[in-house]
């Protein structure tokens, strides 16, 4: 079998096109032809802060067998052109997404308690294709567990089946905060996941939306996705009724919930001091405070501030199978949340320009985009 593209992280500032050797394919594998791949924060962090998840040049990762350079790309879809022997469910021509974290399952070690109590995500010996494991998403051809692969139906392009792992995300976070259908919620950021998120609750049937946002372009897109309203934080106005809080994120909070109690969950996928301050106040008693983004430094909490009115301060990471399914689901039942997912992808760019367009682009120009997908194989 002939060499193939793939884009390597070789350290920090160096990711780059290489041709490299492909991988048998082992009896609970699959061989895809990479389709799409998303570009994520994770991506962006290790091109430009990294080694974080990528293994370090002295410690390969044990239980996968990855060392400097790794493929990267996590969030990706593709056509099977290869099955392994021990396989039963797929067959050259379907189209999947990829799930990319591995756990005890698809690492061959035995199941821990949380494998066992079904909570892969929070494996303790957990790997991620695109960031420490040997195949990865930007790249002509992949070579992944079956368990990991989950297919498309026929409506759900393979675009779409690119940011499956994005929507999984968010779908994890909505259901892992215990948010039910008629509840009121506020996310703030509206970046790709706060977009998720937002689409996510409305899905689900969420009665209000607050989104907080700064950036103009993405406040228009919450809009465009269904928020009730977006709120700019920086921004002045008067109290009116019902709230004295000069915070205008917690006003309209306020404003919009019967009561004027707040938002049963608030989702805080900025990660600032700010908005976790807000995010606290905007909640209503006994409401829980989401942490959904990654944080670079420590923040301040006063626990007074949660106990006084039984608020609760949680967070989550990543998806399982069954998030994985119930977007897929999701995507091909709901026509209009597939209709605006697909707005998500705002630019569309081959592997040999991953770099420059997709890496940089991001960097450089935040506010122009969503998600941008670099397209795996020609063909
Ligand atoms: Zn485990």
């Amino acid at each position: 079998m002939s060499s193939f593209q793939a884009l390597r992280f070789h350290e920090r500032g160096d990711v780059r096109l290489d041709k490299v050797t492909p991988l048998p394919c082992g009896s609970d594998e699959v061989r895809i032809r990479t389709a799409f791949c998303g570009v994520c924060g994770t991506d962006l962090k290790e091109y430009t802060a990294g080694p974080i998840m990528v293994p370090s040049p002295d410690t390969p990762r044990a239980q996968t067998g990855a060392s400097l350079p790794v493929i990267l790309g996590h969030e990706f879809s593709g056509t099977v052109t290869e099955v392994g022997s021990g396989n039963s469910n797929f067959k050259p021509g379907d189209r999947v997404a990829v799930k990319p974290n591995m756990a005890d399952a698809q690492l061959g070690t035995p199941a821990c308690s949380m494998c066992e109590g079904g909570k892969s995500n929070l494996c303790t010996s957990t790997a991620y294709y695109g960031l420490d494991a040997l195949s990865g998403g930007f790249s002509e051809q992949a070579v992944v567990k079956t368990s990991n692969i989950f297919k498309l139906p026929d409506s759900v392009s393979l675009e779409l089946g690119a940011l499956v792992e994005p929507l999984s995300v968010a779908w994890h976070m909505v259901h892992s905060s215990g948010f039910q259908p008629g509840q009121d919620a506020l996310v703030l950021g509206a970046g790709p996941i706060g977009l998720g998120l937002l689409l996510v609750l409305k899905v689900i049937g969420a009665r209000r939306v607050i989104v907080s946002e700064v950036l103009e372009k993405r406040s228009a897109q919450a809009v465009a996705f269904g928020a009730d309203t977006v709120i700019n934080p920086t921004s002045t106005s008067d109290p009116t009724k019902g709230s004295s809080s000069s915070n205008p994120v917690v006003r309209e909070a306020q404003e919009m919930t019967p009561g004027n109690l707040g938002v049963h969950v608030s989702f805080d996928a900025s990660g600032l001091q700010a908005t976790l301050d807000t995010a606290i106040a905007a909640t209503r008693p006994g409401g829980t405070i989401f942490n959904v983004a990654i944080h670079s430094k420590s923040l301040l909490i006063n626990p007074n501030d949660l106990l006084f009115l039984e608020k609760k301060f949680t967070a989550g990471i990543a998806y399982t199978a069954e998030d994985y399914s119930a977007v897929i689901s999701a995507l091909e039942k709901n026509a209009d949340f597939a209709e605006k997912a697909k707005k998500m992808i705002t630019s569309v760019v081959p592997l040999e320009d991953a770099v420059e367009k997709a890496f940089k682009g991001l960097l450089e120009k935040k506010e122009d985009h969503i998600k941008i997908l670099v397209r795996g194989s020609r063909d």
